[in-house]
């Protein structure tokens, strides 16, 4: 049954059609972009994490954090509860990471902001 997906590469915001009875063809799309990402939606969709952890900081107690790469979405849960444990310790930097790997995804957890 072919299903809707709302391209978000740019913010044209296509409306895709992709139907998995036919290799996952995609209609809708303005650009070449929105094939693969209208494909992916389907068969293994993924996203970037972003949230923030705890940080011992003199005047900032949560610290901005994302994952480097975009995670399968069906992760996230599992992921949200492994970011929950955190607690740094300031300083830390933008890039540094705060766990490698995560859940073995390939994605590392890095701060984005700098706090002293
Ligand atoms: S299909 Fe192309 S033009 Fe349309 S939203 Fe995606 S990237 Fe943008």
């Amino acid at each position: 049954m072919k299903q809707e997906v709302i391209c978000v590469i740019c913010p044209r915001g296509c409306r895709l059609t992709v139907d998995p009875e036919n290799d996952y063809k995609v209609t809708g799309n303005f650009c070449a972009k929105g094939v693969p990402y209208g494909k992916a939606e389907l068969i293994n969709p993924t996203r970037v994490v972003t949230s923030t952890v705890k940080i011992d900081g003199e005047k900032i107690t949560r610290c901005p954090v994302k994952t480097d790469q975009a995670i399968p979405k069906k992760e996230i849960k599992n992921i949200m509860q492994e970011i929950n444990q955190v607690n740094l310790n300031a300083p830390v930097k933008a890039g540094d990471i705060v766990i490698q790997n995560i859940l073995n995804t390939d994605a590392n957890l890095v701060v984005t902001r700098d706090i002293d």
